[in-house]
């Protein structure tokens, strides 16, 4: 008898039940923590992902969009976050689609949060006259320019939408969809037949993360940039194109790295790369830094875009808080 060598993903996949697959997001703390690391960040106190000046002002101010969002899920009614009935989630399911599709049609509730997080952001506008005149654009769109421009943001189309006002439709957007996914029995849910998307609702992924603790210590996950869910996938394979033939890793500055290898700066933020579709997606690591976030730590390591950028990957998808083709 003939025993083959396992690979490293086919170890992992020998006992489906030992991996939680699914992790479906704690809307009501994420938000807070995200904010927290946006602007521990924007200090500069992320070791092995240094931020400049400019980038800081940004980091702010999303901040202050993600308090936004939070106050918004503490604030609205449970009922905005309405879910679609059993039987429609059910059939989703049965078909191996999206259980909470973000494609089609929205809940017009999705606008109620948007307003609410706009009101929210009127006190800082107060002294700030950029974000004052943002604010009354957002305002001044009518029904059919606002979806109009939510269907631009989830398709990730540069025409149809102001960069300026991306991130505050794809912030609204995404506290729907994490209020819901939040709800979701997420034993029910199953994987679809790309693993590249979001199970639950069909969105790209913002990043990776590498978790630590419980049943998932060690464990690659994607995190969803709409839902907020996060999906296991092996380590060591490409996110978009799911070759395993290709892949590597760069990190902002090889230089960082540490004797103590548990906190080791230089493996918080490395991308990874793929030579088959061309393409890269940030892995943040938790085993070297417990409070990572994947959409926040994204957003702060634009250094690792352009270094990859200028070796000639494209990224595989965007963050919703910033309008990576816009200058
Ligand atoms: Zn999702
Ligand atoms: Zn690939």
């Amino acid at each position: 008898m003939v025993q083959r060598l396992l690979e490293p993903g086919e170890i992992e996949t020998l006992d489906h039940t030992a991996i939680p697959r699914l992790l479906l997001p704690e809307a009501r703390s994420l938000f807070t923590a995200r904010a927290a690391r946006l602007r521990q960040l924007a200090n500069n106190q992320i070791k092995g992902i240094p931020v400049g000046e400019t980038l800081a002002g940004y980091l702010n101010m999303m901040a202050a969009l993600v308090d936004a969002q939070a106050t918004a899920i503490r604030s609205l009614p449970a009922d905005t976050f309405a879910m679609p009935d059993a039987a429609t989630i059910q059939l989703a399911i049965d078909h191996h689609m999206p259980p909470l599709p973000v494609s089609g049609q929205r809940p017009a509730m999705w606008r109620r949060v948007f307003d609410a997080i706009l009101d929210q952001l009127d006190a800082l506008a107060a002294g700030q006259p950029q974000l004052a005149a943002v604010l009354a654009e957002l305002r001044a769109l009518d029904t059919a320019q606002l979806e109009g421009c939510a269907d631009a943001v989830l398709a990730e189309l540069t025409e149809g939408v102001h960069p300026l006002h991306a991130p505050f439709v794809a912030a609204a957007i995404q506290v729907m969809w994490t209020m819901r996914a939040s709800q979701l029995d997420g034993r029910s849910v199953q994987p679809l037949v790309t693993n590249t998307l979001c199970p639950v609702c069909g969105a790209h992924p913002v990043a990776s993360v590498i978790r630590i603790g419980g049943q998932s210590q060690g464990y690659r996950y994607l995190q969803c940039s709409c839902c907020s869910s996060e999906w296991h996938m092996v380590r060591v394979k490409c996110s978009c194109c799911e070759g395993t033939a290709k892949v590597a890793y760069q990190s902002i500055d090889q230089e960082l790295e540490a004797e103590n290898k548990a906190n080791d700066p230089s493996k918080v933020a490395r991308a990874e790369t793929c030579d088959e579709c061309h393409t890269y997606r940030k892995i943040f690591n938790q085993e070297h830094d417990f409070y990572v976030d994947p959409l926040a730590d994204d957003l702060a390591s634009l250094a690792l875009d352009l270094l990859v950028g200028e070796a000639g990957y494209a990224r595989a998808s965007g963050n919703p808080l910033l309008w990576f083709n816009a200058e």
